[in-house]
């Protein structure tokens, strides 16, 4: 493929953004990238693995001759890094990020464009429950969706910019509202690391009888659980962030909860293998 941009620089070198410098490298889309992280060890180690060309001192100097800056960091932090980089970006700068909740980080993150300089929020829909750039692969958006999240004031050039790197990567590009994107992702997504982190609190402080229960796991427990091994500050971020949506996602989720536990309780058992039935065929339909 041919080169798309020349300078990228990736804030937050992690599981994402460095997955996203993998792609783009190996697609050939993109020159040089340098990266910015907190963490100076797994910068490091970016450096080292060949994700990035260059360490930046810091995030001013980091963005300086960038064409685009991919912010990827934990959702509460973005619109304070975008702060922080404004007043340094280059003329025709595109600023994006990969966080998981839209809203709230498109609106302040708009807001804080220089004039000339253009904010597309994204979010690709990939990932894995481990971080950092160690654990950063090039395949990681191969087919997965990236979606965009566009408002009326975005620039179309950027916009498009921004899915012709994203479908370099591997993505399926597509576009939505910000707020239409949070509660749909409230539901598919932020709900079920909540459930999953609920359910594993609950049970690792079950006392039956003083035993373990946790130690006698199986594949069902540990297939339904995979997620609650995700980030604990990414995840605090995600549902402060998305709080109203996933607040009403909680309440939909608790009535069913209440619904089954009710079939259980009067012992019925047309009324509960109905209550599987569908749920099975739900989930049978999006295999
Ligand atoms: P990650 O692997 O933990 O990487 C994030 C990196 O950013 C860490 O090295 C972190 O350092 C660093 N960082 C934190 N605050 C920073 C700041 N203010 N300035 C510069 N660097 C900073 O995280 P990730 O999984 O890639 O997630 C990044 C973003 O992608 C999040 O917004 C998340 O919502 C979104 N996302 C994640 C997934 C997923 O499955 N993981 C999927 C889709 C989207 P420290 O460790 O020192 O904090």
């Amino acid at each position: 493929m041919s080169m798309i941009i020349e300078r990228l620089a990736v804030i937050g070198v992690g599981l994402i953004g460095g997955s996203f410098a993998r792609a783009l490298r190996e697609a050939g889309t993109v020159g040089a990238i340098v990266g910015i992280d907190t963490d100076r060890s797994n910068l490091e180690q970016a450096l080292s693995l060949g994700i990035v060309d260059e360490i930046a001192p810091d995030a001013a100097q980091g963005v300086r001759d960038a064409q685009v800056v991919f912010v990827s960091v934990p959702v509460c932090a973005i619109p304070a890094v975008v702060r922080e980089i404004a007043p340094f970006l280059p003329a025709g700068c595109i600023v994006s990020d990969g966080g998981s909740v839209k809203t709230a980080v498109v609106q302040e993150c708009e807001a804080l464009m220089p004039p000339g300089c253009a904010f597309v929020g994204g979010h690709p829909i990939a990932g894995t429950e481990h971080s950092g750039a160690g654990a950063a692969f090039a395949s990681l958006f191969n087919g997965k969706r990236c979606i965009l999240t566009p408002t009326r004031d975005t620039d179309a050039g950027a916009c498009d910019t921004m899915a012709r790197l994203w479908r370099s990567a591997g993505a399926n590009v597509c576009s939505m509202e910000p707020g239409h994107h949070d509660r749909i992702f409230a539901e598919i997504s932020h709900l079920p690391h909540v459930v999953a982190y609920a359910l594993v609190h609950a049970v690792g402080t079950a006392d039956v009888e003083g035993e373990n229960v946790l130690s006698y796991t199986a594949g069902g427990f540990r297939d339904f659980t995979r997620i609650a091994s995700s980030d604990p500050v990414m995840w605090r971020d995600i549902a402060l962030m998305n709080r109203t949506a996933l607040l009403a996602s909680i309440d939909g989720f608790s009535a069913s909860l209440a619904e089954l536990r009710q079939r259980i309780d009067r012992s019925d058992p047309a009324g509960l293998a109905e209550f599987f039935t569908i749920a099975k065929q739900f989930r049978d339909g999006i295999l």
